[in-house]
């Protein structure tokens, strides 16, 4: 199994050395050829506006979708769940438009645009997650074949759809490696 990372813009980095941790081989994505060698997608956090450019510059948002709808399991976490959202409030800006939600970008507004807080992950019901929230979005619609998989504050904070996840929080910011395992476990092999 190799995991492709979205290599564009933002925290790829780390997830490739979450990954490295629970001992999966990781590829760095930014052209067709790497999409094809790999067997998943974690879309990272960053800034959404740029992630969906650069994707439609190098034509990777059809081939990322064609992947998709074949049954490629992809996980976004913050911008990368923006990217992934069918609408995105108030923004025209380029997407995946994958996921039947509606994000709101920057939700959680100027003063605390930045916070952590102990998330309760369906997934993972023995004890909460840490969330790392950084000018995080939120789900404000989600369409009938949505599950949501935490909420903070009566907010939508992580949400699976299929083959699907999608996380406004960074957990590969964090040593918790449950979400990431879980996310492998939507991966064939
Ligand atoms: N606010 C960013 C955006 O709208 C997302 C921030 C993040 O990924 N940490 O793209």
């Amino acid at each position: 199994m190799k995991i492709g990372v979205l290599a564009l813009q933002g925290d790829f980095l780390e997830h490739r050395a979450m990954l490295t941790r629970i001992g999966v081989e990781s590829r760095e994505v930014r052209k067709l050829s790497d999409l094809e060698a790999v067997d998943a997608l974690i879309i990272p956090g960053g800034e959404s506006t740029t992630i969906g450019k650069l994707m439609e510059r190098y034509e990777l948002d059809k081939a990322i979708r064609a992947r998709a709808e074949q049954g490629m399991p992809i996980f976004g976490t913050c911008a990368g769940m923006i990217v992934l959202a069918k609408e995105i409030e108030g923004s025209t800006q380029p997407r995946l438009g994958l996921m039947d939600i509606t994000v709101v970008r920057n939700a959680f507004g100027r003063q605390i645009d930045s916070f952590e807080a102990d998330i309760p992950f369906a997934p993972t019901p023995e004890r909460p997650v840490r969330g790392v929230f950084i000018r995080a979005p939120i789900v404000s619609r989600v369409g009938a074949g949505v599950e949501v998989l935490s909420t903070f504050e009566d907010k939508i904070v992580a949400v699976k759809q299929g083959n699907l996840l999608a996380t406004a929080f960074h957990p590969e910011l964090t040593d918790d490696e449950r979400i990431h395992r879980y996310f492998l476990s939507l991966v064939r092999h």
